[in-house]
């Protein structure tokens, strides 16, 4: 069928949907979003859950491809690096990238999911808010749909569904009941709770601007992301059970004497801070991996419907958003041959999104365990010095999932490797000073073939 005419309806205008809508709008096809909440241009919502996402290279990509991303610069902070700080308010900086392109940007989430909302209706997608999608029928292909404010339920026949509803998609629920439907998912047993920073007496920063700010403190963590309003959007990572857990901490007292034990310069800076914890709900972190993500080029998952992952590696909406730049490659090579880029689509990404799920689970004790630590910072500086010396074959793992477009999975296997050289040339020395050159490019050119770098 051509594709100028073809309807695609997609569940969802988070972020994911919402993008997609921009990209499939520019080939043509006619797009309908159904969202289950409310228009927050024309309803006030609670602030809830609306905490900052770095934003890098695969997302800024996609961004581009829709057009969006020099709109975007209005509403980003640019973060070079993470700013440790230490129980005695010492702080060490730590750059992201080896210059100072390589930056990660803050944005906040509801600024973000405004600024595509607007785009995807601009282009010409229609939204319908209020509208919740509470089953699929497997056989018929038809969407039930219930509006939120009148309750009423009504049928929608189908053409192509992309379900773009997140980690707990209704799509995704009723695909759990067909035959040998692979499921996993697995919570952490920490949750997270949003906090804020507010801006100085001029609006200015109270904290170095242009740095994540992590507090790691071993089983627990505090990290804190720029707006560009001058505020901060802290969110504070603990056990949900046991001592010093999010069930511990529930009286205003106990809170503010953990902070001022754990996180003492923070503490000074958050005035609100019982009241902001104890009126912020706690959320839970969960990798989700399913297979197959399609049925019969009907239907599709994408974003955290497919493939929900823990926000340690700041990757989750990057990987949701280059999931939809992968797609319409598809869609262009196979011209709207639905169940060939469906399928095509799960076999290219499903090995990339797993690696990346892996990863971030890993990154979870890196950033709270041993960003602080002297060996892990004297390994990051060596990574970036062999870097500098062999840019095509030894690229650190951080960099190649953040500042570059490598496959995940490739990162993933070559991250492996170089965790390896690393040991070898890092574990018997105490300075960069002492690096085996020598040594260093024997182990590179041994074990790491040239690294193609797409643009
Ligand atoms: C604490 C935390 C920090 C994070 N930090 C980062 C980061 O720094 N960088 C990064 O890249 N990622 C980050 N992420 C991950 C990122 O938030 C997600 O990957 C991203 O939001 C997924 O986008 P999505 O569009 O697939 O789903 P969502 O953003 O969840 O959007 C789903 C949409 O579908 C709607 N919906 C749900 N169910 C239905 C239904 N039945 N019917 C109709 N509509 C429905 C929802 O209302 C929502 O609007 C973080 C996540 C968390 C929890």
């Amino acid at each position: 069928m051509n594709s100028k005419h073809q309807q695609v309806t997609l569940i969802g205008a988070g972020l994911s949907g919402p993008l997609l809508a921009i990209l499939l709008r520019q080939r043509g096809f006619a797009v309908e979003i159904y969202e289950r909440r409310a228009d927050r241009r024309k309803v006030r919502v609670s602030a809830g859950r609306s905490i900052n996402l770095a934003i890098s290279t695969r997302g800024i990509h996609a961004l581009r491809q829709a057009g969006l991303w020099d709109r975007m610069q209005g509403i980003i902070v640019p973060m070079k690096g993470r700013m440790m700080h230490s129980v005695t308010a010492e702080l060490t900086f730590q750059p992201y990238g080896k210059n100072e392109s390589e930056v990660i940007n803050s944005i906040s989430r509801a600024e973000l999911n405004l600024a595509l909302v607007n785009a995807a209706e601009e282009h010409g997608a229609a939204i319908h808010f209020n509208q919740r999608c509470v089953g699929y029928d497997l056989r018929s292909h038809s969407l039930r749909l219930r509006d939120e404010e009148t309750r009423a339920e009504w049928t929608k026949e189908a053409g192509v569904v992309i379900a773009c509803d997140g980690s707990a998609s209704s799509i995704r629920t009723e695909m759990l009941k067909m035959n040998r439907f692979d499921f996993s998912q697995q919570h952490l047993g920490h949750g997270y709770k949003e906090l804020t920073i507010p801006a100085g007496a001029l609006g200015e920063h109270q904290l170095e601007t242009n740095a994540l700010h992590i507090w790691p403190r071993g089983n627990l963590m505090l990290i804190a992301l720029p707006n560009i309003d001058g505020t901060f959007a802290c969110i504070l990572f603990l056990p949900f059970e046991g001592a010093d857990s999010f069930a511990s901490l529930s009286a205003p007292q106990r809170v503010i004497e953990f902070f001022r034990d754990r996180f003492p310069d923070a503490l000074r800076l958050m005035p609100g801070l019982a009241e902001n914890y104890l009126a912020n709900p706690t959320g839970a972190m969960v990798t989700i991996k399913c297979s197959p993500w399609h049925m019969e080029g009907k239907a599709l998952l994408l974003g955290d419907a497919a493939h929900a992952i823990v926000p340690f590696f700041g990757q989750g909406i990057n990987c949701g958003f280059e999931d939809g730049t992968v797609l319409i490659q598809l869609l262009d090579r196979y011209n709207a041959d639905w169940e060939g880029v469906f399928s095509e689509f799960e076999r290219e990404r499903k090995v990339n999104t797993d690696a990346i799920a892996d990863m971030a689970v890993e990154n979870f004790v890196e950033m709270r365990d041993r960003v602080g630590d002297s060996r892990f910072l004297l390994r990051k500086k060596v990574e970036l010095m062999l870097e500098e010396q062999f840019p095509k074959r030894f690229v650190p793992k951080y960099s190649m999932v953040t500042f570059h477009r490598v496959p995940y999975s490739v990162a993933f296997a070559r991250g492996v490797v170089q965790d390896q050289i690393l040991a070898q040339l890092c574990d018997s020395i105490r300075r960069v000073e002492e690096l085996d050159w020598k040594k260093a490019e024997q182990l590179i050119e041994r074990d790491l073939p040239p690294l193609e770098l797409p643009q």
